[in-house]
Protein backbone atom coordinates (compact mmCIF):
# COMPACT_ATOMS: atom_id res chain seq x y z
CA UNK A 1 0.00 0.00 0.00
CA UNK A 2 1.42 3.25 -0.93
CA UNK A 3 1.79 5.87 1.78
CA UNK A 4 1.67 9.41 1.68
CA UNK A 5 1.93 12.44 3.52
CA UNK A 6 -1.15 14.04 2.61
CA UNK A 7 -3.81 12.58 0.73
CA UNK A 8 -6.40 15.29 -0.64
CA UNK A 9 -10.17 13.99 -1.74
CA UNK A 10 -11.75 15.82 -4.62
CA UNK A 11 -9.63 18.09 -7.43
CA UNK A 12 -11.51 21.37 -7.57
CA UNK A 13 -10.06 24.71 -7.34
CA UNK A 14 -10.04 23.98 -3.21
CA UNK A 15 -8.22 20.59 -3.80
CA UNK A 16 -5.59 20.70 -6.71
CA UNK A 17 -4.31 24.06 -5.48
CA UNK A 18 -3.93 22.69 -1.94
CA UNK A 19 -2.08 19.56 -3.89
CA UNK A 20 -0.37 21.90 -5.81
CA UNK A 21 0.94 23.82 -2.65
CA UNK A 22 1.24 20.64 -0.53
CA UNK A 23 4.19 18.96 -3.15
CA UNK A 24 5.73 23.01 -2.98
CA UNK A 25 6.47 22.52 0.71
CA UNK A 26 7.96 19.16 0.19
CA UNK A 27 5.07 16.98 1.08
CA UNK A 28 4.27 13.18 -0.78
CA UNK A 29 1.11 14.19 -2.13
CA UNK A 30 -1.67 12.26 -3.65
CA UNK A 31 -5.28 13.56 -4.96
CA UNK A 32 -8.25 11.26 -5.63
CA UNK A 33 -11.06 12.39 -8.09
CA UNK A 34 -14.18 10.21 -8.87
CA UNK A 35 -14.34 12.01 -12.28
CA UNK A 36 -11.95 11.06 -14.78
CA UNK A 37 -11.37 14.83 -15.13
CA UNK A 38 -9.57 17.13 -12.80
CA UNK A 39 -10.85 20.80 -11.74
CA UNK A 40 -14.43 19.89 -10.05
CA UNK A 41 -17.51 22.10 -10.57
CA UNK A 42 -15.52 24.86 -11.15
CA UNK A 43 -13.34 23.75 -14.48
CA UNK A 44 -15.77 21.33 -15.37
CA UNK A 45 -19.41 23.02 -14.59
CA UNK A 46 -19.11 25.90 -13.10
CA UNK A 47 -16.89 29.10 -13.56
CA UNK A 48 -15.61 28.31 -16.80
CA UNK A 49 -17.90 27.16 -19.23
CA UNK A 50 -20.14 29.81 -17.97
CA UNK A 51 -17.99 32.61 -18.47
CA UNK A 52 -17.09 31.04 -22.23
CA UNK A 53 -20.67 31.08 -22.42
CA UNK A 54 -21.39 34.73 -21.18
CA UNK A 55 -18.43 35.79 -23.61
CA UNK A 56 -20.07 34.13 -26.66
CA UNK A 57 -23.10 35.44 -26.31
CA UNK A 58 -21.83 38.95 -25.02
CA UNK A 59 -19.93 39.02 -28.52
CA UNK A 60 -23.49 37.98 -30.17
CA UNK A 61 -25.21 41.11 -28.46
CA UNK A 62 -22.72 43.41 -29.28
CA UNK A 63 -22.96 42.54 -33.28
CA UNK A 64 -26.45 42.46 -33.08
CA UNK A 65 -27.36 45.69 -30.73
CA UNK A 66 -23.92 47.73 -30.41
CA UNK A 67 -21.24 47.35 -33.68
CA UNK A 68 -23.75 49.40 -35.76
CA UNK A 69 -23.74 52.72 -32.85
CA UNK A 70 -19.74 52.19 -33.83
CA UNK A 71 -19.93 52.67 -37.61
CA UNK A 72 -19.69 48.71 -37.91
CA UNK A 73 -22.42 47.64 -40.53
CA UNK A 74 -22.81 44.00 -40.74
CA UNK A 75 -24.56 42.85 -44.26
CA UNK A 76 -27.25 39.87 -43.84
CA UNK A 77 -28.33 38.30 -40.74
CA UNK A 78 -26.13 37.82 -37.90
CA UNK A 79 -26.92 33.68 -36.51
CA UNK A 80 -26.38 31.91 -33.18
CA UNK A 81 -24.66 28.47 -34.10
CA UNK A 82 -25.64 27.08 -30.54
CA UNK A 83 -23.94 23.54 -31.65
CA UNK A 84 -20.54 25.81 -32.14
CA UNK A 85 -20.85 27.91 -29.39
CA UNK A 86 -21.22 24.79 -26.65
CA UNK A 87 -18.44 23.17 -28.61
CA UNK A 88 -16.07 25.58 -28.28
CA UNK A 89 -17.52 25.97 -24.77
CA UNK A 90 -16.22 22.36 -24.31
CA UNK A 91 -12.63 23.36 -25.82
CA UNK A 92 -12.09 25.70 -23.09
CA UNK A 93 -12.98 23.53 -20.09
CA UNK A 94 -11.12 20.88 -22.14
CA UNK A 95 -7.92 23.20 -22.35
CA UNK A 96 -8.44 24.13 -18.58
CA UNK A 97 -8.15 20.67 -17.52
CA UNK A 98 -5.81 19.75 -19.38
CA UNK A 99 -3.54 22.65 -17.84
CA UNK A 100 -4.30 21.07 -14.19
CA UNK A 101 -2.90 17.81 -15.57
CA UNK A 102 0.16 19.18 -16.46
CA UNK A 103 0.50 20.89 -13.19
CA UNK A 104 -0.21 17.31 -11.15
CA UNK A 105 2.29 15.76 -13.02
CA UNK A 106 4.96 18.65 -12.71
CA UNK A 107 4.70 18.89 -8.83
CA UNK A 108 5.02 15.00 -9.03
CA UNK A 109 1.59 14.48 -7.29
CA UNK A 110 -0.09 11.13 -7.51
CA UNK A 111 -3.71 11.06 -9.17
CA UNK A 112 -5.81 8.22 -8.38
CA UNK A 113 -9.29 8.09 -9.92
CA UNK A 114 -12.32 6.94 -7.97
CA UNK A 115 -14.71 7.40 -5.27
CA UNK A 116 -11.92 8.26 -2.31
CA UNK A 117 -14.03 6.94 1.17
CA UNK A 118 -12.53 6.62 5.02
CA UNK A 119 -11.30 3.47 6.07
CA UNK A 120 -10.49 4.98 8.81
CA UNK A 121 -8.15 8.06 10.02
CA UNK A 122 -5.31 7.49 8.25
CA UNK A 123 -6.80 4.68 5.58
CA UNK A 124 -8.82 5.53 2.37
CA UNK A 125 -9.99 3.16 -0.39
CA UNK A 126 -10.64 4.17 -4.04
CA UNK A 127 -13.32 2.96 -5.99
CA UNK A 128 -13.13 3.34 -9.66
CA UNK A 129 -10.44 2.57 -11.92
CA UNK A 130 -7.41 3.21 -9.95
CA UNK A 131 -9.42 0.63 -7.11
CA UNK A 132 -7.65 0.15 -3.92
CA UNK A 133 -6.38 1.65 -0.70
CA UNK A 134 -3.60 4.44 0.49
CA UNK A 135 -2.73 5.28 3.78
CA UNK A 136 -2.34 9.01 4.71
CA UNK A 137 -0.56 10.79 7.66
CA UNK A 138 -3.10 14.06 7.01
CA UNK A 139 -6.04 14.23 4.58
CA UNK A 140 -7.73 16.92 3.29
CA UNK A 141 -11.59 16.85 2.02
CA UNK A 142 -12.00 19.08 -0.74
CA UNK A 143 -15.52 17.45 -2.06
CA UNK A 144 -17.53 20.54 -3.13
CA UNK A 145 -20.90 20.55 -3.99
CA UNK A 146 -24.07 19.82 -5.90
CA UNK A 147 -27.15 21.66 -7.23
CA UNK A 148 -29.86 21.73 -4.52
CA UNK A 149 -33.45 21.66 -5.33
CA UNK A 150 -37.09 22.19 -3.56
CA UNK A 151 -38.25 18.71 -1.94
CA UNK A 152 -41.14 19.08 -4.33
CA UNK A 153 -39.32 19.90 -7.72
CA UNK A 154 -38.31 16.69 -10.05
CA UNK A 155 -35.73 17.67 -12.03
CA UNK A 156 -35.90 15.83 -14.77
CA UNK A 157 -32.90 17.32 -16.45
CA UNK A 158 -34.50 17.48 -19.99
CA UNK A 159 -36.25 20.57 -19.13
CA UNK A 160 -36.34 20.98 -15.44
CA UNK A 161 -33.00 21.47 -15.11
CA UNK A 162 -29.82 22.71 -12.89
CA UNK A 163 -26.91 24.85 -14.18
CA UNK A 164 -24.71 21.61 -15.09
CA UNK A 165 -27.78 21.00 -18.24
CA UNK A 166 -28.03 24.48 -18.54
CA UNK A 167 -24.39 25.08 -19.95
CA UNK A 168 -24.83 22.35 -22.97
CA UNK A 169 -28.50 23.24 -23.65
CA UNK A 170 -29.39 21.95 -28.12
CA UNK A 171 -31.77 24.27 -28.58
CA UNK A 172 -32.40 28.14 -26.86
CA UNK A 173 -35.41 27.91 -25.10
CA UNK A 174 -37.79 29.84 -25.99
CA UNK A 175 -38.51 30.69 -22.28
CA UNK A 176 -36.96 29.50 -19.82
CA UNK A 177 -37.88 30.56 -16.26
CA UNK A 178 -35.68 30.36 -13.68
CA UNK A 179 -36.40 29.81 -10.06
CA UNK A 180 -33.37 31.43 -7.84
CA UNK A 181 -32.54 35.47 -8.88
CA UNK A 182 -29.31 34.73 -7.43
CA UNK A 183 -25.99 34.40 -9.45
CA UNK A 184 -26.32 31.40 -11.47
CA UNK A 185 -30.06 32.67 -12.09
CA UNK A 186 -28.69 35.93 -13.32
CA UNK A 187 -25.31 34.66 -15.20
CA UNK A 188 -27.39 32.23 -17.14
CA UNK A 189 -30.78 34.19 -17.78
CA UNK A 190 -27.91 36.53 -19.31
CA UNK A 191 -27.19 33.96 -21.58
CA UNK A 192 -29.80 32.67 -23.05
CA UNK A 193 -31.66 35.98 -22.57
CA UNK A 194 -29.01 37.37 -25.20
CA UNK A 195 -29.26 34.00 -27.59
CA UNK A 196 -33.73 35.03 -27.99
CA UNK A 197 -35.02 33.16 -25.10
CA UNK A 198 -37.75 34.80 -23.23
CA UNK A 199 -37.01 35.20 -19.19
CA UNK A 200 -38.63 35.15 -16.61
CA UNK A 201 -36.36 35.34 -12.94
CA UNK A 202 -38.91 34.14 -10.02
CA UNK A 203 -37.11 35.08 -6.68
CA UNK A 204 -38.33 34.32 -3.08
CA UNK A 205 -36.97 37.51 -1.42
CA UNK A 206 -38.03 40.83 -1.77
CA UNK A 207 -34.68 41.45 -4.28
CA UNK A 208 -32.13 39.87 -6.77
CA UNK A 209 -28.57 39.10 -5.54
CA UNK A 210 -30.60 39.29 -2.00
CA UNK A 211 -26.55 39.24 -0.28
CA UNK A 212 -25.42 41.73 -2.28
CA UNK A 213 -25.67 45.40 -1.31
CA UNK A 214 -29.31 46.37 -2.05
CA UNK A 215 -27.94 49.10 -4.70
CA UNK A 216 -26.25 46.84 -6.57
CA UNK A 217 -29.56 44.05 -6.96
CA UNK A 218 -31.67 47.37 -7.84
CA UNK A 219 -28.74 48.45 -10.85
CA UNK A 220 -29.01 45.26 -12.44
CA UNK A 221 -32.74 44.59 -11.80
CA UNK A 222 -32.52 47.53 -14.16
CA UNK A 223 -30.77 45.98 -16.24
CA UNK A 224 -32.54 43.30 -16.82
CA UNK A 225 -35.99 45.04 -17.04
CA UNK A 226 -34.11 47.09 -19.68
CA UNK A 227 -33.50 43.73 -21.67
CA UNK A 228 -36.60 42.19 -21.41
CA UNK A 229 -37.00 40.02 -18.69
CA UNK A 230 -39.86 39.77 -16.64
CA UNK A 231 -38.08 40.50 -12.75
CA UNK A 232 -41.14 38.38 -10.44
CA UNK A 233 -39.22 38.82 -6.86
CA UNK A 234 -41.57 38.51 -3.95
CA UNK A 235 -42.70 35.29 -5.52
CA UNK A 236 -42.87 31.72 -3.39
CA UNK A 237 -42.54 28.49 -5.83
CA UNK A 238 -44.99 25.95 -5.10
CA UNK A 239 -45.08 23.50 -7.98
CA UNK A 240 -43.20 22.71 -10.47
CA UNK A 241 -44.97 20.62 -13.51
CA UNK A 242 -44.10 19.61 -17.08
CA UNK A 243 -46.95 18.47 -19.61
CA UNK A 244 -44.65 17.07 -23.02
CA UNK A 245 -42.58 20.12 -24.13
CA UNK A 246 -44.15 22.72 -21.72
CA UNK A 247 -43.14 23.56 -18.29
CA UNK A 248 -45.71 24.96 -15.82
CA UNK A 249 -44.44 27.29 -12.80
CA UNK A 250 -46.97 28.24 -9.84
CA UNK A 251 -45.49 30.92 -7.26
CA UNK A 252 -47.25 32.91 -4.42
CA UNK A 253 -46.83 36.73 -4.55
CA UNK A 254 -46.94 38.83 -1.79
CA UNK A 255 -50.53 39.11 -1.42
CA UNK A 256 -51.32 35.63 -1.34
CA UNK A 257 -52.70 35.33 -4.93
CA UNK A 258 -50.91 32.11 -7.32
CA UNK A 259 -49.38 33.22 -10.26
CA UNK A 260 -48.70 30.85 -13.36
CA UNK A 261 -45.92 30.52 -15.69
CA UNK A 262 -45.61 28.83 -18.56
CA UNK A 263 -42.35 27.61 -20.39
CA UNK A 264 -40.46 24.70 -22.37
CA UNK A 265 -37.32 24.95 -19.73
CA UNK A 266 -37.27 25.35 -15.73
CA UNK A 267 -33.63 26.10 -14.80
CA UNK A 268 -33.65 25.70 -10.64
CA UNK A 269 -30.90 27.95 -9.25
CA UNK A 270 -31.80 27.75 -5.37
CA UNK A 271 -28.28 27.90 -4.16
CA UNK A 272 -25.73 24.68 -3.96
CA UNK A 273 -25.35 21.91 -0.69
CA UNK A 274 -22.34 20.49 0.32
CA UNK A 275 -21.41 17.57 -1.03
CA UNK A 276 -20.06 14.59 0.90
CA UNK A 277 -21.72 11.35 -0.15
CA UNK A 278 -19.88 8.10 -0.30
CA UNK A 279 -16.92 9.61 1.83
CA UNK A 280 -17.75 7.23 4.78
CA UNK A 281 -16.78 10.30 6.89
CA UNK A 282 -18.00 8.70 10.17
CA UNK A 283 -15.18 6.06 9.79
CA UNK A 284 -12.94 8.68 10.23
CA UNK A 285 -14.80 10.78 13.28
CA UNK A 286 -15.34 13.37 11.05
CA UNK A 287 -18.18 15.28 11.88
CA UNK A 288 -21.00 16.96 9.58
CA UNK A 289 -23.22 19.10 10.59
CA UNK A 290 -26.73 19.48 10.51
CA UNK A 291 -26.54 21.84 6.77
CA UNK A 292 -24.38 18.46 5.27
CA UNK A 293 -21.36 20.69 6.26
CA UNK A 294 -18.84 19.21 6.94
CA UNK A 295 -17.58 20.77 10.97
CA UNK A 296 -14.20 22.36 11.09
CA UNK A 297 -12.54 24.58 13.48
CA UNK A 298 -10.68 27.77 12.55
CA UNK A 299 -7.97 26.27 11.43
CA UNK A 300 -9.66 24.22 8.86
CA UNK A 301 -9.37 21.27 11.37
CA UNK A 302 -12.26 18.42 11.64
CA UNK A 303 -13.06 16.67 14.51
CA UNK A 304 -10.41 14.50 13.19
CA UNK A 305 -7.04 15.89 14.48
CA UNK A 306 -4.94 14.76 11.00
CA UNK A 307 -8.09 15.67 9.00
CA UNK A 308 -8.57 18.87 7.71
CA UNK A 309 -12.00 20.49 4.83
CA UNK A 310 -11.76 22.91 2.46
CA UNK A 311 -14.35 24.87 0.01
CA UNK A 312 -17.86 24.26 -0.77
CA UNK A 313 -18.18 22.05 1.38
CA UNK A 314 -17.15 23.63 5.01
CA UNK A 315 -18.73 27.03 5.49
CA UNK A 316 -18.43 30.47 4.37
CA UNK A 317 -18.76 31.45 0.58
CA UNK A 318 -19.26 28.73 -2.25
CA UNK A 319 -16.42 30.73 -4.37
CA UNK A 320 -13.86 29.44 -6.50
CA UNK A 321 -11.33 31.42 -4.83
CA UNK A 322 -11.95 31.25 -1.49
CA UNK A 323 -11.72 27.25 -1.95
CA UNK A 324 -8.42 27.88 -3.38
CA UNK A 325 -7.24 30.45 -0.32
CA UNK A 326 -8.21 27.32 2.00
CA UNK A 327 -6.47 24.97 0.24
CA UNK A 328 -3.13 27.00 0.31
CA UNK A 329 -4.36 27.96 3.98
CA UNK A 330 -4.10 24.31 5.14
CA UNK A 331 -0.95 23.22 2.97
CA UNK A 332 0.97 25.84 5.11
CA UNK A 333 -0.82 24.84 8.10
CA UNK A 334 0.33 21.14 7.66
CA UNK A 335 4.04 22.87 6.70
CA UNK A 336 4.23 24.28 10.42
CA UNK A 337 3.57 28.26 9.25
CA UNK A 338 0.87 30.33 10.78
CA UNK A 339 -0.65 31.49 7.58
CA UNK A 340 -3.96 33.99 7.70
CA UNK A 341 -7.03 34.38 5.67
CA UNK A 342 -9.38 37.18 6.19
CA UNK A 343 -13.19 36.40 4.95
CA UNK A 344 -13.96 39.62 4.90
CA UNK A 345 -11.75 40.44 2.03
CA UNK A 346 -13.02 37.47 -0.07
CA UNK A 347 -14.68 39.38 -3.06
CA UNK A 348 -17.99 38.65 -4.68
CA UNK A 349 -18.34 39.02 -8.62
CA UNK A 350 -21.32 38.08 -10.65
CA UNK A 351 -20.17 38.23 -14.55
CA UNK A 352 -23.34 39.80 -15.98
CA UNK A 353 -22.71 42.52 -18.34
CA UNK A 354 -22.24 45.05 -16.55
CA UNK A 355 -20.28 43.03 -14.31
CA UNK A 356 -20.97 43.40 -10.85
CA UNK A 357 -18.47 42.99 -7.68
CA UNK A 358 -18.44 43.74 -4.29
CA UNK A 359 -16.25 43.60 -1.18
CA UNK A 360 -16.06 44.02 2.32
CA UNK A 361 -19.60 45.46 4.48
CA UNK A 362 -22.11 45.84 2.38
CA UNK A 363 -24.84 49.29 3.56
CA UNK A 364 -27.25 46.59 5.42
CA UNK A 365 -24.43 45.14 7.66
CA UNK A 366 -23.10 48.12 8.24
CA UNK A 367 -26.25 49.91 9.72
CA UNK A 368 -27.09 46.28 11.47
CA UNK A 369 -23.89 46.51 13.22
CA UNK A 370 -24.31 50.38 14.18
CA UNK A 371 -21.41 51.66 12.42
CA UNK A 372 -21.14 54.66 11.28
CA UNK A 373 -20.30 55.22 8.02
CA UNK A 374 -19.75 57.90 4.85
CA UNK A 375 -21.21 56.79 1.53
CA UNK A 376 -18.94 58.03 -2.05
CA UNK A 377 -20.78 57.09 -5.27
CA UNK A 378 -19.80 57.70 -8.63
CA UNK A 379 -21.16 56.65 -11.83
CA UNK A 380 -19.84 54.98 -14.80
CA UNK A 381 -21.45 57.50 -17.22
CA UNK A 382 -19.58 60.31 -16.34
CA UNK A 383 -16.33 58.99 -17.62
CA UNK A 384 -14.74 59.64 -20.67
CA UNK A 385 -13.58 55.88 -20.79
CA UNK A 386 -16.80 54.62 -20.11
CA UNK A 387 -18.70 56.79 -23.07
CA UNK A 388 -15.96 56.31 -25.15
CA UNK A 389 -16.70 52.17 -25.23
CA UNK A 390 -20.30 52.77 -24.73
CA UNK A 391 -20.69 51.03 -21.64
CA UNK A 392 -22.18 53.52 -19.27
CA UNK A 393 -24.51 51.96 -16.94
CA UNK A 394 -23.89 51.49 -13.16
CA UNK A 395 -21.55 53.18 -10.56
CA UNK A 396 -18.84 52.39 -7.89
CA UNK A 397 -19.73 53.09 -4.26
CA UNK A 398 -17.49 53.13 -1.19
CA UNK A 399 -18.31 52.88 2.33
CA UNK A 400 -16.02 54.36 4.66
CA UNK A 401 -15.69 54.73 8.69
CA UNK A 402 -16.90 58.00 9.53
CA UNK A 403 -14.39 58.89 12.09
CA UNK A 404 -11.65 57.39 10.36
CA UNK A 405 -12.04 57.23 7.00
CA UNK A 406 -11.05 53.26 6.73
CA UNK A 407 -12.23 51.57 3.88
CA UNK A 408 -14.88 49.35 5.16
CA UNK A 409 -17.02 48.24 1.54
CA UNK A 410 -16.67 48.94 -2.11
CA UNK A 411 -19.55 47.78 -4.19
CA UNK A 412 -19.48 48.54 -7.72
CA UNK A 413 -21.46 47.35 -11.03
CA UNK A 414 -20.65 48.63 -14.07
CA UNK A 415 -18.26 47.60 -17.29
CA UNK A 416 -15.04 45.51 -16.12
CA UNK A 417 -15.78 45.33 -12.48
CA UNK A 418 -14.68 41.95 -12.12
CA UNK A 419 -11.36 43.29 -12.46
CA UNK A 420 -11.60 46.10 -10.99
CA UNK A 421 -12.49 44.82 -7.49
CA UNK A 422 -8.93 43.91 -7.23
CA UNK A 423 -7.79 47.80 -6.32
CA UNK A 424 -10.07 47.41 -3.64
CA UNK A 425 -9.67 44.48 -2.42
CA UNK A 426 -5.74 45.60 -2.05
CA UNK A 427 -6.67 48.86 -0.81
CA UNK A 428 -8.49 47.63 1.53
CA UNK A 429 -6.05 44.62 2.65
CA UNK A 430 -3.47 47.09 3.27
CA UNK A 431 -5.93 49.10 5.62
CA UNK A 432 -6.31 51.95 3.37
CA UNK A 433 -8.86 55.23 4.27
CA UNK A 434 -11.11 56.98 1.27
CA UNK A 435 -8.58 59.99 0.91
CA UNK A 436 -5.09 57.40 0.75
CA UNK A 437 -7.29 55.73 -2.28
CA UNK A 438 -8.09 59.69 -3.66
CA UNK A 439 -4.41 60.21 -3.12
CA UNK A 440 -2.86 58.03 -5.78
CA UNK A 441 -2.79 58.03 -9.27
CA UNK A 442 -5.01 56.46 -11.79
CA UNK A 443 -4.66 56.47 -15.64
CA UNK A 444 -6.63 58.24 -17.70
CA UNK A 445 -8.55 57.61 -19.41
CA UNK A 446 -10.15 54.15 -17.66
CA UNK A 447 -13.14 52.65 -15.71
CA UNK A 448 -10.66 52.31 -12.54
CA UNK A 449 -11.12 56.34 -12.21
CA UNK A 450 -14.66 55.56 -10.76
CA UNK A 451 -12.79 54.66 -7.57
CA UNK A 452 -11.18 57.25 -7.57
CA UNK A 453 -13.91 59.53 -8.12
CA UNK A 454 -15.96 57.56 -5.71
CA UNK A 455 -13.02 57.79 -2.65
CA UNK A 456 -12.45 61.48 -3.58
CA UNK A 457 -16.60 61.47 -2.80
CA UNK A 458 -16.49 59.82 0.13
CA UNK A 459 -13.83 61.80 1.89
CA UNK A 460 -14.62 65.42 1.08
CA UNK A 461 -17.94 65.01 -1.26
CA UNK A 462 -15.33 66.37 -3.96
CA UNK A 463 -15.34 64.35 -6.44
CA UNK A 464 -13.85 65.65 -9.79
CA UNK A 465 -15.95 65.22 -12.66
CA UNK A 466 -19.36 64.86 -11.06
P1 LIG B 1 -15.65 21.41 -6.34
O1 LIG B 1 -15.17 22.29 -7.40
O2 LIG B 1 -17.10 21.11 -6.29
O3 LIG B 1 -14.83 20.04 -6.49
C1 LIG B 1 -15.07 18.94 -5.70
C2 LIG B 1 -14.56 17.71 -6.43
O4 LIG B 1 -14.57 16.61 -5.52
C3 LIG B 1 -15.42 17.29 -7.61
O5 LIG B 1 -14.63 17.12 -8.76
C4 LIG B 1 -16.03 15.95 -7.17
O6 LIG B 1 -16.23 15.05 -8.23
C5 LIG B 1 -14.96 15.44 -6.23
N1 LIG B 1 -15.45 14.48 -5.23
C6 LIG B 1 -16.52 14.61 -4.40
N2 LIG B 1 -16.60 13.55 -3.57
C7 LIG B 1 -15.57 12.74 -3.88
C8 LIG B 1 -15.09 11.51 -3.36
N3 LIG B 1 -15.68 10.91 -2.32
N4 LIG B 1 -14.00 10.95 -3.94
C9 LIG B 1 -13.38 11.56 -4.97
N5 LIG B 1 -13.76 12.72 -5.48
C10 LIG B 1 -14.83 13.32 -4.93
N6 LIG B 1 -17.17 30.44 -8.26
C11 LIG B 1 -16.41 31.53 -8.48
O7 LIG B 1 -15.61 31.91 -7.63
N7 LIG B 1 -16.51 32.23 -9.66
C12 LIG B 1 -17.39 31.88 -10.62
O8 LIG B 1 -17.46 32.53 -11.66
C13 LIG B 1 -18.21 30.75 -10.40
N8 LIG B 1 -19.09 30.36 -11.34
C14 LIG B 1 -19.86 29.25 -11.13
C15 LIG B 1 -20.78 28.89 -12.10
C16 LIG B 1 -21.59 27.77 -11.92
C17 LIG B 1 -22.58 27.38 -12.99
C18 LIG B 1 -21.43 26.99 -10.73
C19 LIG B 1 -22.26 25.76 -10.54
C20 LIG B 1 -20.52 27.34 -9.76
C21 LIG B 1 -19.73 28.49 -9.93
N9 LIG B 1 -18.81 28.91 -8.97
C22 LIG B 1 -18.06 30.04 -9.19
C23 LIG B 1 -18.63 28.18 -7.71
C24 LIG B 1 -17.36 27.30 -7.79
O9 LIG B 1 -17.50 26.41 -8.88
C25 LIG B 1 -17.19 26.53 -6.48
O10 LIG B 1 -17.19 27.43 -5.41
C26 LIG B 1 -15.87 25.77 -6.49
O11 LIG B 1 -15.82 24.86 -7.56
C27 LIG B 1 -15.68 25.02 -5.17
O12 LIG B 1 -14.49 24.33 -5.21
P2 LIG B 1 -14.22 23.03 -4.33
O13 LIG B 1 -12.83 22.62 -4.63
O14 LIG B 1 -14.63 23.25 -2.95
O15 LIG B 1 -15.25 21.92 -4.90
P1 LIG C 1 -27.47 31.74 -4.78
O1 LIG C 1 -27.46 31.48 -3.34
O2 LIG C 1 -26.57 32.77 -5.36
O3 LIG C 1 -28.93 32.17 -5.25
C1 LIG C 1 -30.06 31.40 -4.96
C2 LIG C 1 -31.26 32.31 -5.06
O4 LIG C 1 -32.41 31.50 -5.01
C3 LIG C 1 -31.35 33.30 -3.90
O5 LIG C 1 -31.59 34.60 -4.41
C4 LIG C 1 -32.51 32.78 -3.09
O6 LIG C 1 -33.22 33.80 -2.41
C5 LIG C 1 -33.36 32.14 -4.18
N1 LIG C 1 -34.27 31.10 -3.69
C6 LIG C 1 -34.05 30.17 -2.74
N2 LIG C 1 -35.15 29.40 -2.56
C7 LIG C 1 -36.09 29.87 -3.44
C8 LIG C 1 -37.43 29.51 -3.74
N3 LIG C 1 -38.03 28.53 -3.09
N4 LIG C 1 -38.09 30.21 -4.70
C9 LIG C 1 -37.48 31.24 -5.37
N5 LIG C 1 -36.22 31.61 -5.11
C10 LIG C 1 -35.52 30.95 -4.17
O7 LIG C 1 -27.26 30.30 -5.46
P2 LIG C 1 -27.00 29.90 -6.97
O8 LIG C 1 -27.25 31.03 -7.88
O9 LIG C 1 -27.73 28.61 -7.17
O10 LIG C 1 -25.45 29.60 -6.95
C11 LIG C 1 -24.91 28.59 -6.07
C12 LIG C 1 -23.53 28.93 -5.60
O11 LIG C 1 -22.62 28.94 -6.68
C13 LIG C 1 -23.50 30.29 -4.96
O12 LIG C 1 -23.13 30.13 -3.62
C14 LIG C 1 -22.46 31.06 -5.68
O13 LIG C 1 -21.54 31.63 -4.81
C15 LIG C 1 -21.77 30.05 -6.59
N6 LIG C 1 -21.63 30.70 -7.90
C16 LIG C 1 -20.78 31.75 -8.00
C17 LIG C 1 -20.67 32.42 -9.19
C18 LIG C 1 -19.75 33.60 -9.27
O14 LIG C 1 -18.93 33.75 -8.39
N7 LIG C 1 -19.83 34.42 -10.29
C19 LIG C 1 -21.40 32.04 -10.29
C20 LIG C 1 -22.27 30.98 -10.15
C21 LIG C 1 -22.36 30.31 -8.94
Amino acid sequence: MKSYDVAIIGSGPGGYVAAIRCAQLGMKTAIIEKYSTLGGTCLNVGCIPSKALLSSSHHYEEATKHFEDHGIEIPGEIKVNLEKMIARKQAVVDQTIGGIDFLMKKNNIDVYEGLGSFKDATHIKIDGKDAGEIEAKNTIIATGSKPSNLPFIKLDKERIITSTEALKLKEVPKHLIIIGGGVIGLELGQVYRRLGAEVTVVEYMDRILPTMDAGLSKELNKVFKKAKCKMMVSHKVQSVERKGDEVIVKAENKKGEVVEFKGDYCLVSVGRRPYTDGLNAEAAGVKINERGQVEVNDHLQTSTKNIYAIGDVVRGAMLAHKAEEEGVFVAETLAGQKPHIDYNLIPGVVYTWPEVAAVGKTEEELKEDKVEYKVGQFPFRALGRARASGDIDGFVKILADKTTDEVLGVHMIGARCADLIAEAVTAMEFRASAEDISRYSHAHPTFAEAIKEAALAATDDRALHA
